[in-house]
């Protein structure tokens, strides 16, 4: 990959993406500005990079008008509230960040010629009838259902980007990202795998929603990461599936989660939530032909890492 970013604004930069993206670049010799809100994300999860010369975290709000000094190589869009107990319980900022903070930052991009990186999503293929979902399937999505606000603000989020590419000639790369998983998530992010850890190691009931047999595919973050690096660096400009397309239900999850944590929690099921998903699944071969990715950790060693992480937080 021949193409290199020197400077680079992260929104959501503070967030569980955002701060291992923010990672990654400063070791790869980046300068990172990072802006975030604080909605979701945290200062502790950039804690380790104050001090660091070539890092700086912003408290800024996307929404609201905005600017960077100076020259910026990419933008990497991945301010979001990305878990439904967040975007249930915020509904309105969920849409606002993902339409007037994309088109914000797409806006920076535009000014300072910078490529454009957006962090989308496997819900643009709302509750899919297509498995494995290959990026060329629409998407079964209920615009007006609780999920709405997040699924159809990374729609437009998508709409925006290519908008920009075709009328202004901004670089544009669109990463739609399947479940992804490990440290830094928060305890009370809603998530499966968070809840599911912060259960087990409390020795409380892990919560296993409908009868457990909805599926997803969990990709450890540094496989995310790696992906995402090479998403940016490519010229590829549709989007591109970035998961692990290793699927299981939700109830094998728990019990992978229980035996890893050696916890004597019981499983106990309660209601579905609205909309949730039966089935979700990358087709991941437009990744392996345009970027050489695949994810190479498996599930049962992310888990390992990502709990190990846990029990270090004295949590
Ligand atoms: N889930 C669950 N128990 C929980 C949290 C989530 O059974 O305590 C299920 C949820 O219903 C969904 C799956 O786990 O089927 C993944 O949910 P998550 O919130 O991680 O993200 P989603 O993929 O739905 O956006």
């Amino acid at each position: 990959m021949t193409w290199n970013a020197s400077r680079v604004v992260v929104t959501g930069g503070a967030g569980f993406l955002g701060s291992h993206l923010a990672d990654r670049l400063l070791a790869d010799g980046a300068e990172v500005v990072c802006l975030d809100n604080l909605i979701t994300g945290s200062e502790r999860n950039v804690s380790h990079l104050v001090g660091n010369p070539r890092f700086t975290l912003r408290i800024e709000d996307i929404t609201r008008p905005w600017s960077v000094d100076g020259p910026v190589d990419a933008v990497l869009h991945f301010a979001s509230l990305a878990s439904p107990v967040d975007y249930l319980q915020h509904p309105l900022a969920t849409l606002e960040v993902g339409t007037l903070g994309t088109m914000s930052a797409l806006r920076i991009a535009e000014d300072k010629g910078a490529r454009f990186l957006l962090a989308s999503t496997s819900e643009v293929y709302g509750d899919p009838l297509v498995h494995p979902q290959p990026e060329t399937y629409w998407g079964n999505v209920n615009p007006i259902g609780p999920r709405g606000v997040y699924d159809e603000s990374k729609r437009v989020s998508e709409a925006f980007a290519m908008a920009f590419m075709n009328a202004r000639g901004v670089e544009v790369r669109i990463a739609r990202i399947f479940n992804t998983f490990g440290p830094r998530m928060r305890d009370h992010d809603g998530r499966a795998v968070p809840q599911f850890v912060t259960q087990a190691l409390a020795g409380t009931p892990l919560t296993v929603y409908g009868d457990g047999t909805q599926t997803r595919s969990l990709c450890y973050v540094d496989d995310l990461i790696e992906g995402l690096i090479r998403l940016l660096g490519s010229e590829y400009t549709q989007p591109v599936n970035l998961g692990n397309p290793h699927e299981v239900t939700m109830l094998q999850l728990a019990e992978m989660i229980r035996d890893a944590c050696d916890s004597a929690s019981v499983i106990e099921m309660q209601p579905l939530p609205v909309d949730d998903p039966q089935r979700r699944c990358p087709d991941v071969s437009v990744a392996l032909r345009e970027l050489d990715w695949r994810a190479e950790v498996p599930l049962e060693e992310g888990l390992r890492r990502t709990i190990a992480w846990w029990r270090g937080q004295g949590r």
